[in-house]
């Protein structure tokens, strides 16, 4: 648990699932660490609530070949991608986080969530971040009224 400000109440809870339905993704509550996404759910128990947003950034980056592929982009580092780097080079894969990591924080933004925090353990600087927005913002609108 990073900060008590991801902890998932009922409310981030709330957030979260509607964030899922829009994006067109499946969460699990009650399945938790090992892997992150089975190719039908997200494990969410014992996640904080900012690490589960950015699996769903993932889930909406991934194209339909990725998204049967196990743990594709998931889980607690680059290192632990072994289906997602049996795809791809590390270029590909740095990419791919890039993305997810962009798209996810801003997402909570737009859910009032401490996105700065995130911003900074995703080692983003300046206007880094902006930047990454204006770039994929083609994915950003993809999921408008989040
Ligand atoms: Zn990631």
């Amino acid at each position: 648990m990073r900060s008590k400000d991801f902890k998932v109440t009922p409310e981030l809870k709330r957030k979260i699932n509607r964030l899922a339905k829009i994006v067109g993704v499946k969460l699990n509550w009650y399945r938790g660490c090992g892997i992150q996404w089975n190719g039908t759910t997200i494990a969410c128990k014992g996640q904080d609530a900012s690490n589960i947003i950015h699996d769903i950034a993932h889930f909406a980056v991934a194209t339909k070949k990725e998204r049967v592929a196990l743990d594709f982009g998931l889980g607690p580092g680059p290192d632990i991608y072994t289906e997602i780097k049996s795809l791809y080079g590390l270029p590909k894969c740095l990419k791919v986080e890039h993305k997810a990591s962009a798209l996810g924080i801003y997402w909570e933004k737009q859910l009032g969530f401490n996105w700065q925090s995130t911003a900074m353990y995703h080692a983003w600087e300046g206007l880094d971040l902006e930047k990454a927005w204006v770039k994929y913002n083609k994915t950003i609108n993809k999921y408008k009224g989040i």
